[in-house]
């Protein structure tokens, strides 16, 4: 099942979502709705509240489909060692059409559970490391938009808000 993405303004978004504690059928059912979702949006993360699901999990696939080994499924994902840094446009699926430059971490470490409720620990660099920061920060609620200077960010609040008045959002 595809579900439509969760924009920018649903308050989902900036909420502290739930740990997940069971690992069932329904969950491994929710992570196969989580990729199809996110590959029908071109996005290559996506976290469940963008669906609306204040759960801490989210799935990853920076190669998008291409290696299937490079599907991850974060569950209770928590960040626990970052290093360097590194900068690169940014966007998120909620924030559609707008993406800025953002500086973060070049190695990140995650430690989550699969889908199993297995523990991992695994290191991304650039692009799956901005990932891993980017998918927790939406399970605690915070937006990429967050980072950036609070010109750039009301800019594109204020470009949002027009959006929404128009109902173009
Ligand atoms: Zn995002």
């Amino acid at each position: 099942m595809i579900y439509p993405i969760v924009k920018f303004g649903d308050p989902v978004l900036e909420r502290r979502a739930e740990p997940v504690t069971v690992f069932d059928d329904e969950l491994k059912k929710l992570v196969d709705d989580m990729f199809e979702s996110m590959y029908a949006a071109h996005g290559v993360g996506l976290a469940a509240p963008q669906i609306g699901i204040s759960k801490r999990l989210a799935v990853i696939d920076i190669t998008f489909k291409e290696d299937p080994s490079a599907k991850l499924v974060l569950a209770n994902p928590e960040i626990v060692h970052t290093e360097g840094r590194h900068t690169q446009n940014e966007g998120c699926l909620s924030i559609p059409d707008f993406r800025e430059s953002l500086t973060r971490p070049r190695t990140v470490t995650i430690r989550a559970q699969d889908v199993d409720g297995k523990f991992y620990n695994k290191t991304g660099e650039e692009l799956l490391a901005r990932a891993f920061l980017h998918e927790t920060d939406h399970l605690n609620g915070k937006l990429y938009i967050s980072h950036l200077s609070a010109l750039k960010r009301d800019l594109i609040k204020r470009k949002i808000r027009k959006l929404i008045k128009a109902g173009e959002w």
